[in-house]
This record gives structure tokens, sequence and C-alpha cells, in this order.
């Protein structure tokens, strides 16, 4: 059965109704067929199956270490697809390469659901250099993934009106995991030196993490991967480096290191050593049975090996860097 576009406008005005009552029964009205879900990345297959439960079968298109913005739909995604009762992708252009698929597949009536565009837009970050345009990367603020989260749980209630109380009851649960995290990520950061919180990637996939937690972030290709470094943008970063002594870069797993080792080489000609801080989980999560295959274990991740990296880095540069500060 598949329900109708009009019914994805409902979504947008119907009030989060969160039943007291219902909160506290877990129990969950088996169906006689899974719904059957397939979302765009693993980030969000993994928001879903945290909110889903058992009468969900999820199935995301996108693998470890798949750039979502150059990513394009085989024959196969499509028939996935075709056979979903629901989609869930993130929007705001993030998946630039497939959006006329999905678009195709909202017309033939199948309940898909761009989870960022459904998030309040007075909360979203809008580039200057993008006008007009939403920054997607929502996942890296705890914050907006729990909005995510809220979207997630709307939509597969109205879907399973008859399993809403154990969507609520999943949201819930997984809010109070989310609110861990946060903590994790606050205690962590709070440990680094505040004028060490300035965190170069390949691509600007960082800006909502910036925002939230106080670091200032910069980007060598812009908040798409789809437009690649030049020249000029590997000249003028390594000259704020260099001038700045920032002690570490990141390279990303989903994206090639390679413009982030010619900017390493670049700083190198202008007399200061950049350290390559480690890769970072960006638009992709880690690999099936790693810590970084969840969102919340990638996160982890990611604010460890920036600690990590700036801090230690920072004896190094104390100890070599005279006069430095
Ligand atoms: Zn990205």
């Amino acid at each position: 059965m598949k329900i109708k576009t009009y019914i994805q406008l409902l979504l947008l005005f119907l009030p989060l109704v969160l039943c007291t009552a219902c909160n506290k029964n877990n129990g969950s009205v088996k169906r006689e067929t899974s719904i059957k879900v397939v979302t765009t990345t693993g980030i969000i297959g993994d928001l879903v199956r945290n909110i889903a439960g058992e009468n969900v079968e999820v199935t995301s298109l996108m693998g470890t270490g798949v750039d979502p913005h150059l990513y394009k739909a085989s024959a196969g995604d499509v028939e996935k697809l075709s056979g979903a009762d629901i989609i869930f992708y993130n929007g705001l252009n993030l998946e630039g390469k497939i959006t006329d698929i999905l678009g195709q597949m909202r017309k033939s009536g199948i309940f898909t659901v761009g989870v960022a565009e459904e998030i309040d837009k007075s909360l979203l970050f809008s580039p200057e250099q993008y006008e007009g345009y939403y920054d997607p990367h929502i996942w890296f603020d705890v914050a907006l993934w729990k909005e995510a989260a809220k979207v997630v749980m709307k939509a597969l209630s109205l879907y399973d009106a008859q399993n809403a109380s154990v969507y609520v009851y999943n949201t819930e649960s997984y809010l109070r995991e989310l609110g861990l995290l946060q903590n994790y990520i606050q205690k962590k950061i709070a440990s680094l030196h505040p004028d060490m919180r300035v965190l170069i990637t390949a691509h600007d996939a960082f800006n909502y993490f910036g925002k939230g937690y106080g670091f200032e972030v910069m980007g060598l290709q812009g908040i798409s991967t789809d437009s690649e470094a030049s020249i000029a943008d590997i000249k003028s970063l390594s000259e704020i480096i260099a001038a700045r002594k920032i002690p570490a870069v990141f390279v990303e797993t989903s994206i090639s290191p390679r413009y982030m080792r010619a900017l390493q080489a670049s700083v190198k000609a202008r007399g200061f050593d950049v350290d390559m801080g480690g890769s970072l989980y960006s638009d992709s999560m880690g690999s099936r049975g790693t810590k970084e295959a969840t969102y919340i274990g990638m996160f982890k991740s990611n604010v460890d090996t920036i600690v990590e990296s700036l801090s230690r880095t920072i004896e190094v540069a104390d100890s070599t860097v005279a006069g430095d500060g």
C-alpha cells in the first residue's frame, strides 16, 4: 500500500502528539509484513533503525566511505527505491545527483521524506557563498539530529499509526542516548584550550559542529565535494595555517586525501609543518562491526580524534616554535 503525496503535506502540519499513556506501553502490534524503508545515507539508516524497532526493514543505498554529494543511483538502487514503503533521504541537496530520482519516487506515490528538509529552517545554516541554500550536514550538531529523530518518528507514526506508541517510546529512549552523547562531546571539548579549537577539513561538512561546539571551521572544498579545490584555495588556506601556526588538519574517510596532502605540502613550503591530524567520519559512518558504524560511535570517534590530535600537537608546537603566541 502506498501513501499518497497529500499525506506528506500533512506531515508538515501534523502536531507532535505525544500520548503520555502510550509512552508507558512499548508493546508493538506485529505486522504481517515488515515496513520496507530505504534510506540514502547510512547515517539516516542508523537513525531510522533506532526509532523503528522490529516492524521495519531498513536498507541504506550508500555504504561505508561513500560520498553522498557525488553518488549516482545504479539500476539496483532504483529497484530498491521503487520497492520501498517509505524513503528517507537527507535533502538540502546533499544527494545532489539523485534528487530527480527521489522526485520521481515521490510522484509515483511512495512516501518520501527529506529528513533535513522537514526541520525548522530558522535552525539551519545558510553559508554566505551559497545564498538561498542551506548547509545539509545537520547531523554534526546533536541538537539538530534530535530534531531529525522527531521527523522520522512522525513519519513512521503516520504510516503505521497502530504502532505510533512504539515509535514515540523508541524516540524518547534514543533522545536520551543523544543527550548522553552531547554531554560526552561537551566534556571532551572542554579539555581542549579554546585557542586550539580550529578545525580544518577537506570539505565544509563541519559548520554545524563549529556552531554547536565553539570551533572555527574551514574546509578546503565547499559544502559539496562536487566543486574541486583550486590552487588558489590551497594557497589561501595554507597562508592562514602557516601565519596562525595551526597545528593539524584533518582528512575525511569519504573523500580522497589528495587535496589535503597538497595543502600540507603548501604549508611546508611556507616554512611551517602542519600535522595530518587523522581521519574524520564526515558524510559516511565506519565499517560494519566497528564502533564507528553508528552515528553515536562515529561522532565520539571524531571528537576523540580532533581533541587528541590538537592537544598532542600543541605540546610539540610549544617545544619547537620559540616565541609562539
Ligand atoms: Zn558533505
